[in-house]
């Protein structure tokens, strides 16, 4: 079955999301960024420990909402600095998504980096930063300056 199908049937039948997860707070409530429809769900605790998550149109939106109260992690994106190139800056991205609690260490960390041109998509720029396992790389070519 298509997204487009979910999202029918959630909405003709209400259909709610359980999930075994346990929230930090009792109801919460948020917007799910998965797709720019931007649902707004909310998530309350069962007394049984498990989540009653409401609101979302499809299942991206459950699992949205279930990993964001339990482990929320976000792509950083950045730039740094380049030598020699023809652009003085380029444009970076974490390789996958880290600790949201990280982000801050991150920016930090990347403040320092200086690249020599030329450098290419997929460069490493700064590798584990922020101690979380995962590559800063570069999302675009930087050719050396012409003299
Ligand atoms: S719940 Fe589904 S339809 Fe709603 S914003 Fe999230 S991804 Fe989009």
């Amino acid at each position: 079955m298509g997204e487009g199908m979910e999202m029918v049937k959630a909405s003709e039948t209400g259909k709610e999301a359980e999930t075994g997860m346990r929230a930090k707070t009792e109801k919460s409530e948020l917007v799910c960024i998965r797709c720019p429809i931007g649902c707004m769900i909310t998530v309350e605790n069962n007394p049984d420990g498990t989540l009653h998550i409401t609101g979302n149109t499809c299942n991206r939106g459950a699992e949205y909402a279930e990993k964001e109260l339990t482990n929320p992690t976000r792509i950083v994106t950045s730039t740094v600095r380049i030598r020699n190139g023809k652009q003085s800056v380029v444009s970076v991205k974490t390789k996958e998504d880290i600790p949201k609690g990280k982000i801050m260490e991150c920016m930090e960390a990347i403040k320092s980096v200086e690249l020599e041109a030329p450098v290419h998509i997929g460069d490493v720029a700064l590798a584990d930063v922020a101690g979380t396992g995962v590559d800063m790389v570069v999302t675009k070519d930087v050719e050396m300056a012409t003299a």
